[in-house]
């Protein structure tokens, strides 16, 4: 019984593996468009189209983090 489940979770977490990695290869795809992103002002990464109508903002995840950090 212990057995079958455990195979069962080893399963699982393949597929998760799969999974997550086709949402970053896809999130890259989206992050490299270019057209549609713009840099950040701090260092320049591009900003998702979709982050930046959302919360109007001209940095990326990781600046915004560190400015709010510093408040
Ligand atoms: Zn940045």
């Amino acid at each position: 019984m212990s057995t079958a489940w455990a195979g069962g979770t080893d399963a699982i977490v393949e597929r998760m593996d799969e999974m997550t990695a086709l949402f970053i290869a896809e999130q890259r795809k989206s992050l490299y468009q270019g057209e549609s992103a713009s840099p950040c002002e701090e260092c320049g990464e591009p900003i998702p189209e979709a982050r930046r109508r959302a919360i109007a903002c001209q940095y990326c995840l990781a600046c915004q983090t560190k400015l709010e950090q510093h408040r």
